[in-house]
């Protein structure tokens, strides 16, 4: 099946975008969801997680602690690039799985992931698209919905890749400056989507 790859920093209305994709019909897996669930239903996953960072990992009724994860990761780049290797493994395993329910009877899926060029998940899709915004606008909606201040906001910026890094990776734009529509730009990208799908599929 064709798979698109949507990506974008915070605030960029990546979520928004993949909503406007689910009324069209398009099935959306959002990775960072799921990663969040797997990692206490995985059975390799929550083994790999405890005996990396010990039993404490979780809880007695089997939650994930957050405190004890974040305490290790946080500012660590080693171990958090050892949680990543258990956790992206694992979450293109869930993308497989969650994909194989379809059996072409859509045409295409979308999986939306905030580090899509960082974890190589791009790798597993056919194509990319990237969300961006202005500076000034990212920050204003996430200061608005997370109910944050700016230098919280930047700090998580900060921690990721740049537009411009990720705009030399991307196949395809959406402009989310709230001037240019982008329920129109959805629409565009659709259309050129489903014929890929069929150009894909008449190839194979
Ligand atoms: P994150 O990476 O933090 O999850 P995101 O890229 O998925 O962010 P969204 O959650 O889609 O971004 O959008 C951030 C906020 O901005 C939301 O509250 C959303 O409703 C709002 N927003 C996004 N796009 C628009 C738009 N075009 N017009 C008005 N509000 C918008």
């Amino acid at each position: 099946m064709y798979k698109v790859g949507i990506t974008g920093g915070i605030g960029s209305g990546k979520t928004t975008v993949c909503k406007i994709f689910e009324v069209l019909g398009i099935p959306v897996f959002y990775a960072d969801t799921a990663a969040k669930q797997i990692m206490v239903s995985d059975p390799l996953l929550v083994a790999g997680i405890t005996s990396t960072f010990g039993a404490k990992s979780y809880t007695p009724d089997g939650k994930l602690n957050n405190k004890h994860l974040a305490e290790i990761v946080f500012n660590n780049e080693a171990e958090l690039a050892k949680l990543n290797a258990l956790v992206h493994p694992a979450v293109f395993r869930a993308f497989e799985n969650w994909e194989n329910q379809f059996d072409s009877t859509v045409p295409y899926t979308l999986k939306e992931a905030a580090l899509l060029f960082e974890s190589d998940s791009y790798k597993m899709c056919d194509t990319s698209i990237l969300v961006t915004a202005p500076f000034d606008l990212k920050l204003a909606r996430v200061m608005q919905r997370d109910q944050v201040s700016a230098d919280q906001v930047k700090a998580r910026m900060d921690k990721q890749m740049t537009d411009e890094e990720k705009a030399k990776m991307a196949d395809h734009f959406i402009f989310n400056d709230e001037k240019q529509s982008i329920i129109e730009q959805v629409l565009a990208l659709h259309k050129q989507f489903l014929k890929q799908a069929t150009d894909t599929l008449i190839s194979e």
